[in-house]
C-alpha cells in the first residue's frame, strides 16, 4: 500500500549518509539519522494511540524534533497541525476546541497556562523544548520504532493549516497528500532545486512557506538545509557563503539591504533566492539586484493553495509582479460581483484551481462552498491584473479594497505613487470610516531613516499623478508598519487605529 508523500520525500532517504540539515553549531543531520528519528517519533505517536485522521497541534520552537513530528505524521497517517509560536492561551483554546487535536505538544516553559487550556478541551497535553528535553523528548526516547508507513490515498488530509484569520475566526485549511506533493514537485521543476542545492532555512516552520515550501522541496530532492532558529542577522551572513539557495520573506531582503556588510561576494556561491508571502517593493528587487547581481524571484501562494503563481527560473523575473501561473494551475482574474473574466490589464479577483487547491475548511461546509466555486476555482480574494506578457501584479487583498464616496481605490496604486518619493522608505493606505464619504482614504509612510519628510512636495507628487478621489486626505508620519510574522502588513490593525480619525475631526 502506498503513502505518497512518505515515499516520495522519506522512503528514498532510509539509511542515507547524505547530509540533510546543518546546524548553526556546526553539528549536523544525515538524512538516515532523521530518518531513523522519524521512524522512533512515529513510534511514540502510535504509543500514545493516535490513528489515521486523528490531529496532532503542535507549538513549540523552531527545531530538528519538530521537523520529527512533521514528518512522523506523514508516516503514521496523523494529520499535523503546526501552531505560531505566537499565539496566546486563548487563541490556543480556539485551535483545541475547533481541530480536537489527539494529542498537543507545547514549549514547556508555557506548561502551566497552556496545561489549563487542554485540560479544558480534554486534550492530551506534552511538552518539547527547541533543545529537545520535555516530557514528549522523553517519550520518543523510549519509544520503538515503527518499520512501516500506514497506507494513505492522494485525497486524505495530510495536514491542517490555520490562516491568519485577519477577519473572523481564523480557519483551518484542509491539506491533502496530493496538495503538498503537487506543488513541490512542481517547485523543484520549476526553480530547478537539486541535491546539490543548500538552503538556507531561516523561516518560521509553523507555517506553508517555511515548511513545504522548503521543506519538503528539499525532501523531495535529498537536496541539505541550514537550519538557523529564526532571521538574526549576524547568522545568516555567516551562511549565506555556504548556500545555494535561500527563500525569505519580503523583510529579510530589506534587512540584508540594510546591512553594508552584505555584498556580492558574500553571496558568490548562491544561485537562487526566492521572496514571498507578502508584496516585495519592486524597489527591493532593484536594489538587491545591483547589490549583488541576482534578481529575487518573486512567487505568489498562500496556505489553501500553496504555491500559484512564480517568476521564471530563466527568462525575466519582472519586479513588481509575481510572473505567470506554475504548471497545472489554472489561474483567472474576475469580477467581485460577477465572477465573470476581467480582459487583461483590469483589476479582478485570482481565482485559482489546480491539484494544489485544498480540500475545504475543516468543519466549514458552508464557507468552504462560499470560497471554492463548484467548478472547482477557489477565490483567494487577491486582487490582481495581468499585464500583455502575461506577468501577474498583485494590488491587494480584497477586503482592503477602499470605497470612498462610490469610487474603488486600490491601495497599492496609492503606496507606489508615495513611495517613489526619495525619503520614504514605506507606506500603508488604508480605509476608515468617514462621515461624507464612507471611507477616506489616510496614508501611513514610514520616512527612510535621517530623512527629512518633505510633506508638501509629496502631496504635490500625488496630485500630479492620482485622480482626487485616490488622494489621502491624510498622510500622517509612522516609524514602522505593524507586520506579522511572515512580513505582512496588518492593515486591519492600522484600520483600528486610525478608525476614529475622520469622526473625531467631525465631532471636533
Ligand atoms: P498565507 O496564507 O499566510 O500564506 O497568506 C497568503 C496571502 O499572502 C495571499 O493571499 C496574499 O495576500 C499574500 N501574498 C503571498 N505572496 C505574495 C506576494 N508575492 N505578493 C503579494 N502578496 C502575497
Amino acid at each position: 500500500m502506498q503513502n505518497p508523500l512518505f515515499d516520495a520525500l522519506l522512503a528514498p532517504h532510509r539509511g542515507s549518509d547524505d547530509p540533510f540539515i546543518m546546524r548553526p553549531d556546526g553539528s549536523s543531520v544525515t538524512y538516515g539519522e532523521f530518518f531513523e528519528a522519524v521512524t522512533r517519533t512515529a513510534g511514540a505517536l502510535k504509543s500514545r494511540g493516535l490513528r489515521p485522521g486523528d490531529r496532532l497541534a503542535l507549538q513549540v520552537g523552531k527545531s530538528v524534533e519538530a521537523l520529527h513530528i512533521y514528518a512522523a505524521c506523514l508516516m503514521t497517517g496523523v494529520i499535523f497541525l503546526p501552531l505560531n509560536t505566537a499565539y496566546t492561551a486563548d487563541e490556543i483554546a480556539y485551535f483545541l476546541g475547533d481541530a480536537e487535536p489527539g494529542l498537543f505538544i507545547c514549549d514547556p516553559d508555557r506548561r502551566s497556562e497552556l496545561s489549563r487550556v487542554a485540560g479544558k478541551t480534554g486534550t492530551e497535553f506534552l511538552t518539547l523544548s527547541q533543545t529537545n528535553t520535555g516530557s514528549f523528548a522523553d517519550l520518543v526516547a523510549d519509544a520503538d520504532p515503527i518499520e512501516a508507513a500506514e497506507p494513505r490515498s492522494p485525497n486524505d488530509i495530510a495536514a491542517l493549516l490555520y490562516t491568519s484569520g485577519t477577519t473572523g475566526r481564523s480557519k483551518g485549511a484542509m491539506l491533502t497528500q496530493e496538495n503538498l506533493l503537487s506543488n513541490a514537485e512542481v517547485l523543484v521543476e520549476e526553480w530547478r532545486i537539486a541535491r546539490q542545492d543548500r538552503l538556507l532555512h531561516a523561516l518560521p516552520i509553523f507555517h506553508a512557506h517555511g515548511l513545504f515550501v522548503a521543506v519538503n522541496t528539499t525532501l523531495a530532492t535529498g537536496a541539505s538545509m541550514i537550519f538557523l532558529p529564526a532571521f538574526q542577522i549576524d547568522a545568516i551572513l555567516d551562511a549565506l557563503p555556504d548556500a545555494t539557495t535561500m527563500m525569505g520573506i519580503p523583510t529579510f531582503y530589506t534587512r540584508l539591504l540594510d546591512e553594508s556588510r552584505f555584498n556580492a561576494a558574500l553571496v558568490r556561491t548562491m544561485r537562487l533566492f526566492v521572496s514571498g508571502s507578502a508584496p516585495l517593493l519592486a524597489d527591493t528587487h532593484d536594489r538587491f539586484a545591483d547589490r549583488t547581481g541576482h534578481r529575487i524571484l518573486e512567487r505568489y501562494g498562500m496556505t489553501e493553495t500553496g504555491m500559484n503563481v512564480s517568476n521564471p527560473h530563466d527568462g525575466e523575473r519582472r519586479a513588481g509582479t509575481v510572473g505567470f501561473p506554475l504548471p497545472g494551475v489554472e489561474l483567472r482574474i474576475t469580477d467581485p460581483d460577477t465572477g465573470r473574466d476581467m480582459p487583461d490589464g483590469e483589476i479582478g479577483v485570482i481565482e485559482i484551481r489546480g491539484p494544489n487547491v485544498f480540500k475545504g475548511y475543516w468543519g466549514m461546509p458552508e464557507k468552504t462552498r462560499e470560497e471554492i466555486r463548484e467548478n472547482g476555482f477557489f477565490i483567494t480574494g487577491d486582487l490582481a491584473c495581468r499585464d500583455a506578457q502575461g506577468y501577474v501584479r498583485i494590488v491587494g487583498r480584497n477586503k482592503d479594497l477602499i470605497i470612498t464616496g462610490g469610487y474603488n481605490v486600490y491601495p497599492k496604486e496609492v503606496e507606489m505613487v508615495i513611495d517613489e518619493a526619495d525619503w520614504v522608505r514605506e507606506s500603508a493606505v488604508v480605509g476608515v470610516p468617514h462621515p461624507d464619504f464612507g471611507e477616506g482614504v489616510v496614508a501611513l509612510v514610514v520616512p527612510e531613516n535621517g530623512s527629512v519628510p518633505n510633506l508638501q512636495a509629496l502631496r504635490e507628487r500625488i496630485a500630479g499623478g492620482l485622480a482626487k478621489f485616490k488622494q489621502p486626505k491624510e498622510i500622517i508620519l509612522i516609524d514602522d508598519l505593524p507586520r506579522n510574522t511572515m512580513g505582512k502588513v496588518q492593515k486591519n490593525a492600522l484600520r483600528d487605529d486610525y478608525a476614529e480619525l475622520f469622526m473625531q475631526k467631525r465631532a471636533g
